[in-house]
């Protein structure tokens, strides 16, 4: 990966001339950018972020201006000029924060910079553009000729109807009244329109669930206490290290961002509000647009090319000051900043999964730093990482002044198995909401109808022919589903090893459980909400809507459920497996467990109704849940900090995880070795190399797994990017994929 060079000493037979250094936007690893071109008078105003297609030996390529100098390594004579300049790019703030990603999380400068630059840069695809469309408006001879009864066709009559209400474009008027576009040509011949090019906004769908309130309430005054203490941070230059905002779930910290927002606006400011992946958080977006208007833009994942071009033209040009979005958001082209929101901070959407494997957080926090804005972070279930760092800002109480909803913790090692997954204390809580027309939110933390499939005769097992990984009976589609790589084969009648024809699924899914509250609740809806019920754009909040519209409902999911909503009517909140992320290998299971009840446990008794919550688990003396029943944060945080600084993990320290891939074992065994090696002999003191871990196999490759833990951050980032290079360069790990992922979640 190219580093920016360090400046160099001019030569004196150099005379000062204009020099851009150009990054190129291809993601081949083995340029190494950036290369100087001369800048000729002919191309107008070239500045840091405008984006240039550049001759590169006998190809023409898309590149980005990263830096302007006056001198160059290279002799003006031999320099290249550009061809000509595609587009004004971004700004300089923006394009230093894709280089440091490119270096913070060993990507390539072309990756770090493509999250900067207008979407679509670079790609060689169709460019996208404003979408220009012809307004109509009616003329007072128009007018006149509709008053006067003048000779007009029927459609020619109509169109002018329609236009004195206001101006309409073509396809509205097409859409409304059937009227084409030789119609409008004769009455603009005729001068009784004018029509004009306009740029028409491609507006995003409303994401709004349930009506939400333009007005602001009065706030409370913990939350009056939290605006004024942020807003008092908005001039001190360490606020871009962030201040956590940790509200018990219903504090109405939403409330306060929006305070904290109008404040920024006010000043003349800009701000970035992210949340968790949109479609799960509906709700959250429509709060914002509903109380900001047009001055809030919106930029996720679901939205058309079109929609996000003209979304983060509005950003550039200044015309929307406010973005809300997912972690992508956190690049928002806006100018002035002051302030970067990060709700439910805890949340593990924040991180990307792919390269570059950045973590918006980190990302909010480099950029709030260098533009000297205020960051918030605020959560119910703040990570220990927050807690042990930053400054903090409590609510907590809720809004409405009630209690937290109790919690009961139902062991379910004392459980008859024939029971089924679904407690009898369970049971007569439902009951009682059903009963009383109230709503209640159940959560399973895995999809499909069963997890096994196994003979009763052999006790052949069902797994996926590519993972190592169980295959999940589907009920719906009648088939047997990978989770990991959508394997899918037909639901076996017999069992290939002894013919035997008694298979039991056991275990519990979403669709199971949706099934038994049906069968035993009825006539009350039940909505599933999984990923499986909610693909497509808009699948989430449709599902949402619809509990929403009910008096009396249930709303069964995985996690999903958990997530910010607000339902007032939901009185009950169960989580049926919540020891099901206490068993996941990872240091962190114990934080996502805590947060994930905590999260539920939230859905629960918003309203004067009051609510509870019961926990179905097998470990109720585990500090995660132990804490969650008593809504106890800081008492779990104390603890888990504590065992966290024991083992030397994070905030104590920092990862870094290398993944190698490949169709072949001992290709990927072999490769491990031989990065262990080297890396045994580059990390820096106070770095140590764990593993490598066993060997696992999904889709269909190998994979092994080495990670780096270390009290230097950026020196082993550094050691670990130049090792992986220089054995990419010696074509050490041919057919190995390689992943390096700093800071792994
Ligand atoms: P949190 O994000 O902290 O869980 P929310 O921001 O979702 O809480 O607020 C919970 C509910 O309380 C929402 O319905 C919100 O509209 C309402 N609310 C927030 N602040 C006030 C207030 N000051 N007065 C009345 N209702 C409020
Ligand atoms: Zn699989």
């Amino acid at each position: 990966m190219a580093t920016p060079r360090p400046p160099v000493r001019k030569p004196a037979y150099l005379q000062p001339v204009s020099i851009a250094r150009v990054e190129p936007l291809t993601t081949a690893r083995a340029l190494r950018g950036p290369f100087d071109y001369l800048i000729p008078e002919r191309l107008g105003e070239i500045a840091v972020g405008t984006v240039l297609e550049v001759p590169f030996g006998r190809r023409r390529i898309t590149g980005v201006v990263v830096e302007l100098a006056e001198t160059s390594e290279v002799p003006p004579e031999k320099l290249a000029e550009p061809i000509r300049v595609l587009g004004t790019g971004t700004t300089e703030e923006l394009i230093d924060l894709g280089r440091w990603i490119a270096t913070e999380y060993c990507s390539t400068p072309a990756r770090g910079l493509g999250l900067v630059l207008p979407p679509g840069t670079g790609t060689g695809g169709e460019r996208t553009r404003f979408r220009i469309e012809k307004l109509s408006s009616i003329t007072a001879a128009g007018r006149e000729a509709l008053e006067g009864g003048a000779r007009l066709g029927a459609k020619q009559e109509l169109a002018l109807q329609q236009l004195l209400e206001g101006d309409l474009t073509g396809r509205q008027l097409a859409a409304r009244a059937g009227i084409d576009s030789s119609t409008l040509k004769r009455l603009e011949d005729r001068g009784l329109i004018e029509r004009r090019q306009v740029n028409v906004r491609r507006r995003p769908d409303g994401a709004g669930v349930g009506a939400a309130a333009a007005q602001a309430p009065n706030l409370t005054e913990a939350q009056q206490a939290a605006v004024t203490g942020l807003v008092g941070r908005l001039d001190d230059p360490r606020s871009g290290e962030g201040v956590l905002l940790a509200g018990v779930t219903g504090s109405g910290k939403t409330e306060v961002y929006l305070a904290v927002v109008e404040a920024v606006l006010a000043r003349g400011e800009t701000a970035i509000v992210l949340v968790p992946e949109i479609g799960l958080t509906p709700q959250a977006v429509g709060r914002f647009q509903a109380r900001l208007g047009d001055r809030v833009a919106v930029l996720h994942s679901a939205l058309t090319a079109g929609q996000r071009f003209d979304e983060w033209q509005r950003l550039k040009s200044g015309e929307a000051t406010v973005c809300v979005g997912p972690r992508s958001a956190v690049f928002a082209p806006l100018e002035n900043l002051g302030l970067i929101v990060i709700d439910e901070e805890h949340d593990p959407s924040y991180k990307q999964e792919g390269d570059p494997r950045y973590d918006a957080r980190e990302v909010a926090r480099r950029r709030a730093l260098a533009t000297g804005s205020l960051l918030v972070l605020g959560t119910a279930t703040p990570r220990p990482e927050s807690w042990e760092r930053l400054e903090r800002i409590d609510l907590p109480a809720r809004v409405d002044g009630q209690g937290m909803p109790p919690v009961e913790l139902v062991d379910m090692r004392e459980a008859d198995p024939r029971q089924g997954p679904i407690h009898r204390r369970t049971w007569e809580a439902l009951a009682e909401v059903r009963n009383k027309g109230e709503k209640a939110i159940v959560m399973i933390n895995r999809r499909g109808f069963a997890p096994w499939l196994t003979c009763r005769t052999c006790g052949h097992h069902w797994g996926c022919p590519n993972c190592d990984v169980s295959l999940i009976v589907h009920r719906e589609s009648d088939q047997l589903i990978c989770h990991h790589c959508n394997h899918a084969e037909p639901l076996p009648r017999r069992c290939p090893e002894c013919g035997g024809t008694t298979l039991s699924q056991t275990g519990a899914g979403t669709q199971r459980i949706e099934r038994l509250l049906a069968e035993e609740l009825a006539p009350m809806p039940v909505f599933r909400l999984d990923a499986d019920t909610s693909a497509g754009p808009g699948g989430h909040a449709r599902i949402l809507s619809a509990f929403d519209r009910e008096s009396s409902a249930i709303l069964v999911g995985t996690q999903m459920v958990a997530k910010g909503h607000d339902f007032p009517e939901v009185t009950l909140a169960a989580i049926l497996d919540a020891d099901a992320t206490l068993r996941f290998p990872d240091f962190r299971a114990e934080e996502r467990t805590f947060s994930l009840v905590t999260q539920l446990a939230g859905r629960s008794g918003r309203s004067r109704a009051g609510g509870r919550v019961i926990v179905q688990t097998l470990a109720p003396g585990n500090p995660s849940i132990s804490h969650a029943a008593t809504h106890d944060s800081a008492g779990f945080l104390a603890g888990e900090l504590e065992r966290r600084r024991e083992l030397g993990y994070p905030p104590f320290s920092h990862l870094i995880r290398i993944q190698l891939a490949a169709e072949a074992e001992p290709e990927v065994e072999r490769a491990a070795n031989l990065v262990a090696a080297r890396l045994d002999q580059a990390l820096p003191a106070g770095a140590e190399l764990l593993g490598p871990a066993p060997m696992f196999r999904a889709r269909n490759r190998y994979r092994r797994r080495l990670l780096v833990r270390s009290t230097t951050r950026a020196d082993s980032i550094e050691a670990v990017h130049r090792t992986i290079e220089n054995l990419l360069a010696d074509r050490s790990l041919n057919k190995i994929t390689l992943a390096i992922d700093v800071d792994p979640q």
